[in-house]
């Protein structure tokens, strides 16, 4: 079996400016490369789970969000780091859908593809609904980015920077 990180996308591989949905306004965050070549280095498949509910509202097409995933996709390539799958839910809040987080349903979809530990697996996130997501699909450890008050999680760093320096620096949480 084989340990997995659940990455949000806004706030974590980007800076959220709110409704990325361009090349222009998508910012890697500082030591996001780092961190996901540190998982990766220790056999994690990585996979990004995220609410596009720009989609739903009407903000953006899903092409271009398909456009600005690709992208993505060969940006992170090109340094190292392989996505497995980016799972997305497209829908607005009223829509009342299984996937929106903290709802299971992006999960659901990665595991009936992948045979995953999730005890030993970790998400990180940047809002309350990534920390329940966490506990509602029974993965192991959760890390919450930024200044937010967070109930419910293990561990908290300001920044992705912060947290790429304490795992560089506490490699052994993620090999138990
Ligand atoms: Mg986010
Ligand atoms: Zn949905």
């Amino acid at each position: 079996m084989t340990k997995a990180l659940f990455l949000d996308r806004d706030g974590i591989i980007n800076v959220d400016h709110g409704y990325v949905c361009d090349i222009e306004e998508f910012e890697f965050t500082k030591g996001i490369f780092e961190l996901l070549q540190l998982f990766t280095q220790e056999g994690y498949l990585l996979f990004i789970v995220t609410n596009q509910s720009g989609i739903g509202r009407g903000y953006y097409s899903q092409e271009a969000f398909e456009v600005l995933t690709e992208w993505m996709i060969n940006t992170l390539h090109d340094n190292g780091i392989e996505i497995q799958e980016v799972q997305y839910c497209p829908h607005a809040p009223k829509e009342k859908c299984y996937c929106r987080k903290p709802q299971t349903g992006m999960i659901d979809e990665i595991l009936k593809k992948y045979t995953i530990d999730l005890k030993h697996s970790w998400m990180i996130g940047d809002k309350q609904s990534d920390i329940d997501l966490t506990r509602n699909a029974h993965i192991g450890s959760s890390i919450a980015i930024g200044d937010r008050q967070f109930q419910n999680y293990d561990y908290s760093f300001a920044s992705i920077q912060a947290c790429t320096e304490y795992l560089q620096k506490n490699i052994a949480l993620l090999s138990k």
